[in-house]
C-alpha cells in the first residue's frame, strides 16, 4: 500500500476549521521560525479513514489473534477496563489542581487510588513501601537500583558491583550500569536450569551491591531456592532485587518479600490490564522492604486522620523524582481496578491458569521439539530449533515467520541467549484450550514442513503484505517508504 504522503494532492481538504474569534498573535521572532513550510499531506476526511483502517486491518495484537510472546505476556485486558480509565473525574483532572481547600474534592479519588493500590502492591509482594512514578519495567529497574544506591551511600557502603544471572532480562545489566554500577554475570546451572548457587557464593563479596533476581526466571523455572539467594546476599549487606516484570506467573502463591527480597518491580503493563507494545504507556511500580522505605521517590501519597489524602515531600533521603507528577496514572488506575474486579483469590486464580496453559503446552510440544530444560514450567517455557537446524537447516527465525502464515504472531526467538536457537512461549492465562490445541497443530504442520520442505520455511511469510526482510540490510539502512514501491 502507499503512503499517506502518495495520496496527497495539493489544495484537498479534510476539515475546515472555523475563522478564528481572537486576535492574532504576534509572529515568533524569526530564529525560531521555520524555513521551508512543513511536509503535510492533503488530503480528504474519507481517504484518511480509509488509509488508516487499511493499515489498523494489517496490524496484528492481540484481539485479531494468538500472541504467545515469551516473557512479554501479551494477554487480553478486559475492556471494561478502558472504560474505567477514561472516567472523565479521572481522565480530565489536572495533575496541578490544589490537594485540599478550593477544588481539592476534585483529586481525593486520584490520591485515594494511588494510596490504596500502593497498598495492594505491597500486600502482593510482601513488601512495605511503594512507588507508582516508574513509567516501564526497565524504568522500575532503574529506581529500584537508584534507592539500593542510596540505600549504600547512606550507611557509608562501599560497593560497585551488582550480579546478574546470565538468562536476566537485557534490562537488569543496563539498569544497573545506569544507576552507576558494573555488573557481573553469574551462570546458570546446565541441570536445573536455576541460578548456581556455588559460582554465586564464589563470586559474591563486599563489593557486592546487589544481586538482581528473575523468579520464575526467564527459562519459566520457578528457583526454589531464593531464600539461599537472599541469605547468602544479606551475609555482605548486598540487597536482592526482585524483577517481577511477569508477576503473572506467582501472584497469590509466593511474595518476594517472604523469600528476603528488598526491592521488587511489577510491569502493570504485562500483569495487571494495560495492553502494551510499541512503546507504551506503560507502568513499573516499585515496592521495598522497611530499611528502603525512607529512600523512595517524592512525593508521596499519605493518608490523614481525617481520612483525607494529601502528598508529602518531606522525605529527606528520598531518591527525588523519577517520574513527572505521579507516574502514568491512567495505567495505575486499570491495575487498581483489575485488581478489585478479581480479588485476592482471582488473582490467584490468573497465576494458576497461566501456568497451567504454559504446561499444557510444553508438554505437547516437547514431543516435536527439543526442550532443553524439561521440568515443571511456570508461565512460560523455551523451545530450542538447534536440532531442526542440525538436521533441517530450518532455524528459529524460519519457524517464527512460518507461524505468520498460519496466522499466529511469532513467540520471543533468540533470547535467552543461554539457549541456542531458542523458542521462549507464553501463552498467557487468557487463553482457551481450543485456541492451544490450534496452536500446537500449527507447530506440527510446521515441524512437518521442516523435515519435508525446508525451503518454504526458509520463504516464509508468504501471506502478508511485506514478506522477509534481509535483516542485515534493514538495520543498517533504515528505509521505510521504500516498502512501498
Ligand atoms: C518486559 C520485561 C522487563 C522490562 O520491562 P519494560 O516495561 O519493557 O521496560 C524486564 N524484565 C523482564 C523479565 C521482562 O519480561
Amino acid at each position: 500500500m502507499s503512503l499517506i504522503f502518495h495520496k496527497s494532492v495539493p489544495g484537498r481538504r479534510g476539515i475546515k476549521p472555523p475563522r478564528p474569534d481572537v486576535p492574532k498573535a504576534e509572529p515568533l521572532e524569526s530564529q525560531y521560525q521555520r524555513r521551508q513550510e512543513p511536509a503535510l499531506c492533503e488530503i480528504s476526511e474519507l481517504d484518511a479513514v480509509r488509509h488508516f483502517t487499511e493499515l489498523s486491518n494489517r496490524n496484528f495484537g492481540v484481539d485479531s489473534g494468538f500472541y504467545p510472546l515469551g516473557s512479554c505476556t501479551m494477554k487480553y485486558n478486559p475492556k471494561v477496563l478502558e472504560k474505567i480509565a477514561g472516567f472523565k473525574g479521572f481522565s480530565e483532572l489536572h495533575p496541578l489542581l490544589p490537594q485540599l481547600r478550593q477544588g481539592g474534592m476534585l483529586v481525593q479519588g486520584a490520591l485515594q487510588i494511588i494510596h490504596e493500590l500502593e497498598s495492594m502492591l505491597c500486600r502482593l509482594t510482601g513488601l512495605s513501601g511503594c512507588t507508582l512514578q516508574p513509567m516501564a519495567g526497565a524504568h522500575g529497574e532503574l529506581t529500584g537500583m537508584m534507592i539500593i544506591a542510596a540505600y549504600h551511600r547512606d550507611r557509608g557502603n562501599q560497593k560497585d558491583v551488582v550480579l546478574i544471572p546470565d538468562e536476566a532480562h537485557g534490562t537488569n545489566p543496563s539498569s544497573a550500569s545506569i544507576a552507576g554500577y558494573k555488573t557481573e554475570p553469574v551462570a546458570t546451572d546446565k541441570e536445573t536450569g536455576m541460578l548456581d548457587l556455588q559460582e554465586l557464593e564464589n563470586k559474591i563479596s563486599d563489593r557486592t551491591a546487589a544481586v538482581m533476581l528473575t523468579n520464575p526466571n526467564t527459562l519459566g523455572i520457578f528457583n526454589q531456592h531464593v531464600q539461599k539467594v537472599t541469605e547468602i546476599a544479606h551475609r555482605f549487606d548486598a540487597q536482592v532485587y526482585y524483577d517481577g516484570a511477569n508477576f503473572n506467573a506467582v501472584m497469590g502463591r509466593f511474595r518476594p518479600g517472604d523469600a528476603g527480597f528488598d526491592v521488587v518491580h511489577v510491569n502493570l503493563h504485562k500483569t495487571f490490564a494495560t495492553p502494551h507494545g510499541c512503546g507504551g504507556p506503560g507502568a513499573g511500580p516499585v515496592t521495598v522492604a522497611d530499611h528502603l522505605v525512607p529512600f523512595l521517590p517524592i512525593s508521596r501519597v499519605v493518608r490523614r486522620k481525617d481520612n483525607t489524602f494529601t502528598l508529602n515531600y518531606n522525605y529527606p533521603k528520598s531518591i527525588g523524582y523519577i517520574a513527572p507528577f505521579y507516574g502514568n496514572f491512567a495505567v495505575c488506575l486499570k491495575a487498581c481496578a483489575y485488581i478489585m474486579m478479581l480479588g485476592e483469590e482471582g488473582l490467584r486464580e490468573v497465576s494458576d491458569h497461566a501456568v497451567l496453559n504454559a504446561n499444557y503446552l510444553m508438554n505437547h510440544l516437547k514431543k516435536l521439539y527439543e526442550l532443553p530444560y524439561d521440568r515443571t514450567c511456570m508461565h512460560e517455557f523455551v523451545l530450542s530449533a538447534r536440532k531442526l537446524q542440525n538436521e533441517h537447516d530450518v532455524r528459529a527465525v524460519d519457524v517464527a515467520k512460518g507461524l505468520i502464515d498460519q496466522g499466529y504472531h511469532p513467540p520471543t526467538v533468540y533470547f535467552p541467549l543461554i539457549v541456542a536457537e531458542a523458542m521462549m512461549i507464553e501463552p498467557t492465562e487468557t487463553e482457551s484450550k481450543e485456541t492451544l490445541d490450534e496452536f500446537i497443530e500449527a507447530m506440527r504442520r510446521i515441524a512437518e514442513k521442516a523435515a519435508k520442505d525446508p525451503d518454504s520455511l526458509h520463504q516464509a511469510p508468504t501471506t502478508t503484505s511485506v514478506g522477509r526482510p534481509d535483516e542485515v540490510k534493514a538495520a543498517r539502512e533504515m528505509d521505510l517508504a521504500c516498502l512501498t514501491d
